[in-house]
């Protein structure tokens, strides 16, 4: 059985892994002159593989992720991946990260391991054309064409990376529109101010009077809108919606003081205006920079001031572009997908973020994308998911 896997990221390198364990003779195509690129940028350099915790609600609403979750726990993707020579240790919030701290030595294990394996490797191989033929497959690689038993697509999306060409190795009728995702936004009335300043928070997404999300974590203020983990997960609700053909009248309503609560807030903030300090209305509760620019906002009124520190409203003007964007929103269509074997109607199998499946933030990605390519072979019977 030759077997094309297009694609050497989390998705692809996992696939192909077990596939050679399982006596399938594999080429990884690969445009980058390297594999895993994408996967070496990941957690901040550290890669953050996965979560202790990995529940459907991690992600879009998605029969693939309900099924592929039901058959791969985190110990059997964590057998993988100790079978790959990558140990790993869980921090206090449940975050999976390799011992080695490092992306860099995460790909570096794969690579390897596919080299162990007998895996063939292709580099500055950019797969533009998949043609199904009576008995094969007709690849365009390179500008050369190649035929293969079996392919499957595990090229990822656009998100930090150039054009995939998915709607050439995968029936177009198939893909969704695709947006960023995990992305900071634009906001309206963003004014510079607070560039660069962090802030713990709690964040609600309305779209007019509906609450659409809520998350509670660290927001970064930019000159042009929201960053930091809290936008970037509600920036998921944003995109998923946008795949599904809604737009929104958007807006993020950040709680800055989320340790205390409103009447405590405006009762401390009250009592300073009365005492004549209310410039320092907010000196020992929040960042001096964030004190005088919600006290701006409020018009150096004390009960607004309070009440603005709770609800501080920006105004949604647009996702950032891809290149600022982690995951895609949005690819394959499960539709057209047979979900038990991950494949197209034409025979291709895919896998990982080149399908309609994203996660939010905290290594729900590559914990999805390894998962989807050890799913496949934990539907067959006969297949060998072991590497040891
Ligand atoms: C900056 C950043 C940080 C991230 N941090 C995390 C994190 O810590 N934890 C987490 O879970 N997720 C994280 N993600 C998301 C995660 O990286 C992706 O969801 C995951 O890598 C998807 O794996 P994949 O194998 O499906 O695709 P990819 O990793 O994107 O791999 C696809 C591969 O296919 C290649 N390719 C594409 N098209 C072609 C073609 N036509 N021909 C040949 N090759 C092709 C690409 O070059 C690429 O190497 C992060 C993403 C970014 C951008």
């Amino acid at each position: 059985m030759k077997t094309l896997v297009i694609g050497g990221g989390m998705a692809g390198l996992t696939y192909a892994i077990v596939a050679c364990n399982n006596g399938e003779d594999v080429t990884v195509a690969e445009r980058n002159s390297r594999v895993g690129k994408k996967l070496a940028m990941t957690g901040n350099g550290k890669c953050n593989l996965g979560n202790e915790i990995v529940t459907a609600d991690r992600y879009n609403d998605s029969e693939i992720v309900r099924r592929v979750l039901e058959a791969i726990s985190v110990d059997e993707y964590r057998r993988f991946l100790q079978g790959c020579g990558i140990f790993t240790y869980t921090d206090s919030e449940g975050r999976i990260y390799p011992l080695s701290d490092s992306a860099s030595n995460v790909v570096d294990c794969l690579r390897h391991k596919l080299a162990q394996s007998g895996g063939k490797l292709l580099t500055d191989a950019l797969v533009t054309g998949v043609t199904k033929r009576k008995d094969d497959y007709a690849v365009d690689i390179g500008g050369s064409t190649y035929a293969f038993d079996k392919v499957v697509v595990a090229c990822g999306s656009r998100s930090q990376a150039g054009d995939t060409c998915i709607e050439r190795l995968v029936p177009a009728t198939a893909l969704t529109p695709m947006f960023p995702s995990l992305v900071p936004v634009k906001a309206k009335n963003a004014d510079g101010t607070l560039n660069g300043l962090r802030a713990r928070a709690v964040v609600r997404l309305f779209d007019r009077d509906a609450l659409l999300g809520i998350q509670r974590g660290e927001v970064l203020f930019r000159d042009y809108g929201l960053s930091g983990i809290c936008i970037f997960n509600l920036s998921a609700l944003i995109a998923r919606r946008k795949v599904a053909g809604l737009d929104g009248d958007y807006r993020f309503e950040i709680d800055v003081v989320p340790d205390m609560n409103e009447v405590d807030l405006s009762d401390i903030v009250g009592k300073r205006f009365r005492s004549g300090e209310g410039d320092k209305a907010f000196y020992g509760i929040l960042h001096n920079k964030l004190g005088e620019y919600v006290l701006r906002r409020a018009g150096n009124d004390a009960t607004a001031a309070a009440h603005l520190a709770k609800h501080l409203e920006f105004y949604f003007d647009r996702l950032l572009d891809w290149s600022m964007s982690q995951v895609a929103a949005g690819g394959v269509d499960e539709a057209f997908v047979d979900v038990d074997a991950l494949r197209l109607g034409n025979g291709v199998t895919v896998l990982g973020e080149a399908l309609n499946v994203d996660g939010l933030c905290g290594g729900y990605n590559l914990y999805f994308a390894a998962a989807s390519a050890l799913y496949v072979f934990a539907q067959s019977e006969r297949a060998k998911l072991s590497l040891v």
